[in-house]
């Protein structure tokens, strides 16, 4: 029986999980949030380092752990890719569990860590549609690695949602506030389209509702509904060349952007139609969490990948600008 403690880092969410031979025994997590304004890495650093060890009690406690730390097996971190601060912050920790505890630490890939987690939703071999903050990639496992098969050429979707909703005065995250707005319209006003070859861009689009919205002429619901099937229409659109060219049956949701009713919806009608499957993880599983990491950390562990003893610490670091098709994928063969 394997226990593995997993950390997560990558960005605002600060997280420690538990995952026992694939069971997720405990999920806590911790979402640094600002009042106008993006993330500020070294704030949201400090963040992750003054919650850190209530959450790792709690998540012993979760788990029925409290006490027994030493049945832990090994600790998995988010290794790659992210906000180097933060990053650092939880890589820190693990290092200080690893020798304290005398355990291995297992360093993870945050973006595939997001789609091997839908095995628990019955994903076998999906297509994933990773949509957060900071991402937006197609990813999909094909000929030895995992491979983007499309990603934003500018920023990711969730960041470019939350950009347009400040621009119309709304709070942080702008994603849910805008969802919300979007169900009171169904006025479709056309959008900028940016689909190229398998990648997406959103800088243009936001540019063009940043006039609209100062130029006082609409509704700021019309915007939101218009925004929502206008990009998500794309993200579908790609996610769909994907299956088409990989000839795989299963589509998988990832990211915070997941969580939109309507984007679900949209993947479901297309996936209905190529008799595809979909899955969606529930919320705690789809956003950032540290579930995932020790979920991905318990394949890599006992497939002996990036695995490093208490008196090896030194050789292993943060990767802030890995690739997903960088990763070895030696637990897959
Ligand atoms: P992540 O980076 O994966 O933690 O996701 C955070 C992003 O998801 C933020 O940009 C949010 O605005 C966005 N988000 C959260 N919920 C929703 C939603 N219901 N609709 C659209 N975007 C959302
Ligand atoms: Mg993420």
């Amino acid at each position: 029986m394997v226990i593995i403690l997993g950390i997560e880092s990558t960005a605002h969410t600060f997280g420690v999980g538990v995952v026992k031979e694939g069971k997720v025994l405990a999920n806590k997590r911790n979402m640094y949030t600002t009042e106008s304004g993006g993330i500020i890495p070294t704030e949201s650093a400090q963040h992750h380092c003054e919650c850190k060890n209530e959450l790792y009690f709690e998540a012993l406690d979760e788990a029925g752990l409290a006490g027994k730390e030493n049945k832990i097996d090994a600790i998995a971190f988010s290794q790659a890719p992210g906000l180097a601060p933060c990053l650092l912050e939880g890589m820190k920790f693990a290092k200080e569990l690893s020798k304290r505890l005398g355990k291995p630490i297992v360093g993870i890939n945050h973006c595939i860590a997001h789609l091997e987690i839908g095995n628990v939703t019955g994903a076998k071999d999906p297509v994933m549609l990773y949509a957060s903050g900071a991402n937006t990639q197609i990813i999909a496992y094909a000929a030895g690695k995992y491979r983007i098969f499309g990603e934003t050429l500018d920023l990711g979707v969730g960041n470019f949602i939350d950009t347009v909703a400040r621009f119309a005065g709304m709070g942080f995250p702008g994603g849910p506030i805008l969802e919300k707005l979007a169900k009171e319209s169904s006025n479709y006003i056309e959008l900028p389209y940016k689909v190229k070859g398998m990648d997406v861009a959103f800088a243009g689009i936001q540019t063009k509702l940043r006039q609209m919205i100062e130029s006082g002429a609409y509704k700021l619901s019309d915007l939101a509904f218009s925004l929502q099937e206008t990009v998500f229409a794309m993200l579908v659109e790609t996610a769909e060349r994907a299956l088409a060219h990989t000839g795989k049956k299963e589509l998988l949701l990832g990211g915070g952007v997941a969580c939109n009713a309507r984007l679900q919806e949209m993947c479901k009608i297309m996936c209905d139609e190529r008799g595809c499957k979909f899955f969606v993880p529930e919320k705690p599983l789809l956003v950032d969490n540290a579930a995932m990491i020790a979920y991905l950390g318990e394949i890599m562990f006992k497939a002996k990948v990036n695995v490093f003893q208490p008196d090896e610490l030194d050789k292993i670091d943060i990767l802030p600008r890995q690739r997903t098709d960088e990763v070895n994928v030696g637990w897959k063969d």
